[in-house]
């Protein structure tokens, strides 16, 4: 398959064979390139219509060679929300629930590829640095591939499911005194000094396996497009991805227009949204990034320069939401709906309220919200923001007590 790497500062262009993660001449990030008439020729409409989502169904838009590393990712529900629609007061909404994934998050989608992709270039170690997910995530492909994953956690601020994840699978985890952004600078300097492969979101091949979020929506939707995505931002990858993924769609004339992409940070690490807002060309970072959404507390963002432009691009807009306000909509998507999702996830139903109510997004829009993790994921929040069971007697009077008084 063809396909390149490309700065999107300086336009410089590389091929495939390099391991490189950011643009050699000026440190831009990289973009990875089709050729989009070639693959239009090899699509099959019959199967696209046919078989049912998965990340690897979209293969003739994945930059991967080899057979993938694979325990079967992407292929998550679509929920079609009404009892949180009316809530909210939106004509149509969605919930693309990517909590249900192998490990519980959408990391996998790029995970899976990004592993497959350091096989494919002799890469035997990998790495990355992580809030969570990512780790779990790098920790079971690395498992599946056969070799070690070294992850680099902020020490005291990972929610509990993902450490037990990444350590469960294997992988060689180490706290780093610092958070997530400080994590990043050590790992990208261990990657450049050793021969380790670097799978954090900066790694453009990591986004192209999370752009089938947006191939999958497509899909379950009758190959129909919605008039907005909306989705918690903390590193900036997966927006840009989702995007990538609807502009790629419509570049093959499989759809005709594309939604607004939406992205919602927490009052406490919102860099993005304040770039949004104010018009600025570039993110301010933020030194002490702080919420109860550990996956999106994240002050510095590296793929802030892509997000901004698919925000733009896109027509959409940024908000941020309080802890309270996730907090609200992370118990509305469990209790209205069924769908059990760790706190960042919520933000995007929380941000989509905000929006409503403040007539940024209007009422007739089709709405897609994508909700990241899985509720297992932070087992301590939910013990602290849910009321605690009640301890009874083992006796029918003391147990009927209980539930009728
Ligand atoms: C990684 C992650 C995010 C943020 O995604 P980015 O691509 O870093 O913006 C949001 N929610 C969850 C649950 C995550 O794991
Ligand atoms: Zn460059």
């Amino acid at each position: 398959m063809k396909y390149f790497l490309k700065c999107i500062d300086c336009g410089a262009e590389y091929p495939k064979t390099e391991i490189i993660y950011t643009c050699p001449k000026c440190d831009g990030l990289l973009d990875v390139i089709y050729d989009y008439d070639e693959i239009k020729a090899s699509i099959d409409e019959k199967k696209l219509r046919e078989e049912p989502p998965s990340v690897w169904k979209y293969k003739m838009l994945l930059p991967v060679d080899i057979d993938p590393v694979t325990i079967n990712e992407g292929g998550t529900p679509l929920y079609k929300c009404d009892k949180l629609a009316k809530l909210i007061g939106v004509k149509e909404l969605y919930v693309k629930h990517e909590g249900m994934n192998p490990t519980g998050s959408f990391k996998d989608r790029g995970m899976t590829v990004g592993v497959s992709k350091a096989i494919e270039l002799g890469m035997e170690t990998v790495a990355c640095a992580s809030t969570g997910n990512t780790s779990a995530s790098l920790a079971i492909y690395g498992a599946k591939a056969g070799i070690p994953a070294i992850v680099l956690l902020p020490a005291g601020k990972v929610a509990l499911g993902k450490v037990g994840q990444a350590l469960m699978h294997g992988g060689k985890v180490i706290m780093i005194k610092g958070n997530f952004d400080d994590a990043l600078v050590l790992v990208r300097k261990l990657c450049s000094e050793e021969r380790i492969y670097l799978l954090n979101s900066i790694n453009p091949y990591r986004l192209e396996g999370q752009k089938t979020i947006a191939f999958e929506i497509v899909d379950q939707l009758g190959f129909k497009v919605p008039d907005r995505v909306v989705l918690p931002v903390g590193n900036a990858g997966n927006i840009t991805a989702i995007n990538k993924g609807f502009k790629e769609f419509q570049k093959l004339g499989i759809t005709d227009r594309r939604p607004k992409m939406t992205g919602i940070q927490t009052a406490g690490a919102c860099p993005i949204v304040n770039a949004i807002k104010s018009g600025a060309e570039d993110i301010t970072p933020e030194m002490n990034p702080e919420t109860i959404a550990t996956a999106i507390r994240i002050g510095n963002p590296v793929n802030a320069k892509k997000a901004l432009s698919a925000i733009r691009e896109s027509g959409g807009c940024a908000e941020s939401v309080t802890d309270e306000e996730l907090i609200e909509a992370q118990k509305a998507l469990a209790r209205l709906e069924g769908i059990g999702v760790e706190p960042a996830s919520a933000t995007s139903v929380a941000g989509l309220k905000k929006l409503v109510e403040a007539g940024v997004i209007s009422k007739d829009e089709v709405v897609v919200c994508v909700t990241t993790g899985h509720l297992l994921k932070d087992p301590e929040e939910i013990i602290e923001i849910c009321e605690e069971p009640v301890t009874v007697e083992p006796t029918i009077e003391a147990l009927k007590s209980a539930i009728f008084e």
